[in-house]
């Protein structure tokens, strides 16, 4: 996969936009962040070249969003998200424009949705371009939309949970007028799709405030329609912040998810990562975590092959650190969190997931006819060679031997 644009990659790109009569710049959260003084996640540059014009600079283009004004040139590993200044074109579904036109840098200013995300920077004259007042606030910690907040929401009402995301982030408060414009509007999230909204989720729940932005989503009525799930009763939704805020230091993603959703039923997590769109693999992770939520009261006694196939899972370490955060909430102690570290301590990693010594292919070669019969009696086998009661393939086969003639008998 390729990794975002750092600055070098940036400042390469926007140097050969204008070797070719090009006007361009930083842009967005790039601007803010460099302004605030940290680490930029990504650089995307702002031309006054159309997408087919930086097709034409660039060797390697991506035109994906071509249509939306967007090219993505690739540069060793790295790609950097070029952008003509554009103004989208009218609203009509509160989701996305009708489609957008290429304009001025003062246009594509305007479109973009808070102050302090709507600044360009020269990196060349080392100059901030603000046409928003994004300077000064980011100098007062505000969030605040670009012209008014709601007709700003009501363009594209993903923007309120972004409010909430880059205030909580920043620890800057929003301002009057935005704030109630998001109250006035939080019903209205639900006409956005899932996939936006859990791609802002995750980017809330990946930081170590994901508590605190929480607990903003619920002042603001937000957290309600984005996930009603957690409002059934009275006590889930704050149970689930208090997971959450156990786990955020991570800065884990997937970790806060689980803590958030796995005291639902598993229907609830069924239905929210379909609505979400999530993949596959979050939705096993998820699954894996819910149903095993529990395992913390007897995973020092259950089987050795039990607690093998436990820790066999890619996410083991996210259980443990939910069985400890769920121990301590439940009894004010970990004392069984430490023996079960112990016990996944003394096992070796080999042996946790170790190719299993007797396969199908040997059952049938001791004339085992196929069928239902033959995944009972490898489970069986597997089970005792993960118990560490079968330590060779040797032992193993002539267990199984065994095995198959009382089959074969009865
Ligand atoms: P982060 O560091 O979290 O990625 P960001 O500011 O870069 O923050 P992005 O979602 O990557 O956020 O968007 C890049 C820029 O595009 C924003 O800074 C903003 O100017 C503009 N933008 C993004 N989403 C919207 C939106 N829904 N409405 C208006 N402008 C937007
Ligand atoms: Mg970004």
């Amino acid at each position: 996969m390729a990794k975002e644009s750092d600055k070098a990659t940036a400042m390469w790109v926007l140097r050969r936009l204008r070797d070719a009569g090009h006007e361009a710049f930083f842009a967005g959260g790039c601007v803010r962040d460099m302004l605030l003084g940290t680490q930029p996640a990504d650089y995307d540059i702002a031309t006054d070249a159309t997408p087919d014009q930086v097709a034409a600079i660039f060797r390697r283009v991506i035109m994906v969003g071509a249509k939306f004004g967007v090219a993505i040139v690739m540069r060793q590993r790295r790609q950097v998200e070029v952008a003509t200044f554009r103004s989208d074109l009218s609203y009509s579904d509160g989701r996305r424009p009708d489609g957008v036109r290429f304009s001025s840098p003062r246009q594509d200013a305007l479109r973009r949705d808070f102050t302090i995300n709507g600044m360009f920077y020269d990196p060349v004259a080392e100059k901030v371009i603000d046409y928003v007042g994004g300077q000064d606030d980011l100098a007062a910690g505000v969030i605040r939309t670009i012209g008014q907040p709601r007709k700003r929401f009501a363009e594209d009402y993903l923007r309120l949970i972004r409010a909430v995301r880059f205030a909580t982030r920043l620890d800057f408060h929003v301002d009057k007028d935005t704030e109630a414009a998001i109250r006035r509007y939080a019903k209205k999230i639900t006409v956005i799709s899932g996939e936006r909204i859990y791609d802002e989720l995750a980017k809330m729940l990946a930081a170590p405030s994901a508590a605190v932005a929480l607990q903003k989503l619920h002042d603001s009525g937000l957290a309600r329609e984005i996930l009603p799930e957690l409002f059934q009763s009275d006590k889930t939704w704050p149970a689930a912040v208090e997971q959450v805020a156990a786990v955020a230091a991570k800065g884990d993603a997937v970790l806060a998810m689980g803590a958030l959703l796995m005291n639902l039923p598993k229907t609830a997590i069924s239905r929210i990562v379909r609505r979400w769109g999530a993949s596959n693999e979050f939705k096993d992770t998820l699954g894996y975590l819910s149903v095993n939520r529990d395992g913390w009261r007897d995973a020092v006694e259950i089987p050795l092959c039990q607690f093998k196939r436990l820790m066999a899972n890619s996410d083991w370490q996210r259980l443990r650190r939910l069985w400890t955060v769920r121990e301590r909430i439940e009894t004010g102690s970990c004392a069984l969190s430490r023996r079960i570290a112990r016990r996944a301590g003394q096992i070796a990693p080999v042996q946790i997931a170790p190719q299993p010594f007797v396969t199908g292919n040997d059952l049938k070669a001791m004339g085992l006819k196929e069928g239902r019969d033959i995944g009972r009696i490898l489970r069986k086998l597997y089970d005792a060679q993960l118990n560490e009661e079968l330590k060779s393939r040797k032992k193993a086969l002539a267990a199984a031997a065994m095995l198959v003639n009382s089959h074969n008998r009865d």
